[in-house]
């Protein structure tokens, strides 16, 4: 399938079917934004659940919630006020605006630099002169917008960890190596939105820093590379379509001793998804350079203080949804009830990341059968996500439960009022069980496990 054609049915199928709108649709619209539907959001919920279990289930990860305002201070520390910043150029001739770095695949139409390189145009007087843009939201705290009341919107979740670091290390009894996870929101003005929810202005992150002595982070660095990878596996991802990127040593980050991108294969080419980060003692020692306060670990036992060094692992968990929509996203050819085939399009969610679990239909509205569904549903309802689907033809409702990644449908039919079985169709095979009723909300936990 040509990559554009895919794209273009996976943003029209999030629509029609709730997983992701634009935001602000009826007012044409805001670039960069999105808003998750009913079922998106629930998708986007499984994601970060898996994520969190992932992290905070184990002896030595402790989670954290920091906030989204901080202290201006601290983005000085970090580099963010001087470094975190994009080169832009504007095109004089289609006023388009892009960064200078990606001007291959810039939005504008002039034939003459189409296919050429930013330096080339320059050359040739088409672009204005690249200035840096930082790309930290400002805005004020408090009713005074002057200077002094300036603060940003976080632009990575990672600082609220660092500058917790001693505070989560005392209140929690934790000795490195050990980590601290958060999954939130950060917010960067990117120059250039594209690709539906792979570069946008608001987005989430799942982060977790891992601190650990010196001497020992080149061995939790290969660790924590290998654990990510397999985390995204595990959840079904296509190995082949995942792929690790080493950051060239002079293209390392200020702050990175080594750097490796998790990338996966979108339509539109190979993209990160998540970063591994061996970040040195840079973070810590620069908070404590800018606040003046210690953050340096005292070990107890061997009488030793260090800083540690921090081992990241950076995950977008909306670039991460769209990763798990686009790896889900099939179009096989299927037997209807009267044994022709059709195509149908399938999600084949993990079933621990599908937002609906399972859906129950009536054969027919008579009979009973209604009654007996929906006492199903209520009995499935109490720990499960599940939907009631009692319109139209049974092909065309497994249909409808394929298009949105439902792993089970269980139909309750004139079976069913003899001997209280009823059949549970698998998503993927198409193959029908028979389940005894009693039994199928065990059933249906043992499968989603
Ligand atoms: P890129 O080079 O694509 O801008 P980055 O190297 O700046 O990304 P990091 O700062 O390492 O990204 O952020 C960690 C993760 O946060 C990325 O792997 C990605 O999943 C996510 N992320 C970063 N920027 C965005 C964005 N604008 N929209 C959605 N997700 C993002």
């Amino acid at each position: 399938m040509q990559s554009s054609s895919l794209m273009d049915k996976l943003v029209s199928l999030a629509k029609r079917r709730g997983f992701v709108f634009q935001s602000s649709e009826i007012y044409g619209g805001l670039n960069g934004c999105w808003d998750y539907g009913p079922l998106g959001v629930e998708l986007l919920r499984n994601v970060k659940e898996q994520w969190w279990r992932a992290m905070t289930l184990r002896e030595d990860i402790e989670g954290i919630d920091a906030s989204i305002l901080m202290h201006p201070r601290v983005w000085e520390a970090s580099g963010h006020v001087e470094n975190f910043t994009d080169p832009m150029v504007d095109c004089r001739e289609c006023k388009a605006r892009f960064r200078a770095d990606q001007v291959e695949d810039s939005p504008c139409g002039s034939p003459a630099y189409k296919g050429r390189k930013a330096s080339k145009c320059q050359a040739e007087g088409k672009f204005t002169e690249a200035r840096q843009f930082n790309l930290m939201f400002k805005t004020f705290v408090g009713p005074v917008e002057d200077a002094s009341a300036v603060v940003y919107l976080r632009p990575e979740t990672a600082q609220g960890i660092y500058v917790n670091f001693l505070n989560v290390q005392s209140s929690s009894r934790q000795k490195p190596p050990f980590g601290i996870a958060q999954i939130g929101k950060a917010f960067r003005n990117e120059i250039n939105t594209k690709n539906f929810l792979f570069r946008t202005r608001e987005f989430e992150q799942m982060e977790m820093q891992f601190f650990v002595k010196p001497g020992s982070d080149e061995e939790w660095f290969g660790y924590w590379k290998e654990q990510r990878l397999q985390w995204f596996t595990g959840l079904g991802i296509t190995p082949t379509k995942l792929q690790f990127h080493r950051h060239e040593p002079d293209k390392l980050a200020h702050y990175a001793k080594d750097a490796y991108d998790i990338e996966y294969e979108f339509p539109f080419g190979w993209g990160e998804i998540e970063g591994i980060h061996n970040r040195t003692d840079f973070d810590l020692s620069r908070h404590e350079q800018f606040s003046g306060k210690s953050m340096k670990y005292f070990d107890e036992q061997s009488k030793e203080k260090y800083t540690p060094f921090i081992i990241e692992t950076s995950a977008g968990a909306s670039r991460s949804f769209m990763a798990f929509l686009v790896d889900a996203y099939r179009e096989e050819e299927a037997p209807t009830a009267d044994g022709k085939m059709e195509t149908r399009t399938v999600m084949r969610f993990h079933p621990k990341l599908a937002p609906v679990k399972a859906a129950i239909f009536p054969l027919v509205n008579r009979d009973g059968m209604p009654e007996m569904a929906r006492s199903l549903e209520t009995d499935l309802r109490k720990s499960l996500r599940v939907f009631y689907d009692d319109s139209g033809a049974v092909g065309r409702r497994y249909r409808r439960q394929d298009e949105v990644g439902t792993p089970f449908c269980i139909t309750i039919d004139s079976d069913t009022l003899k001997d209280q079985t009823v059949t549970v169709r698998d998503r993927d095979t198409m193959v029908q069980e028979r389940v005894n009723m009693d039994n199928v909300a065990r059933y249906l936990n043992d499968k989603l496990q």
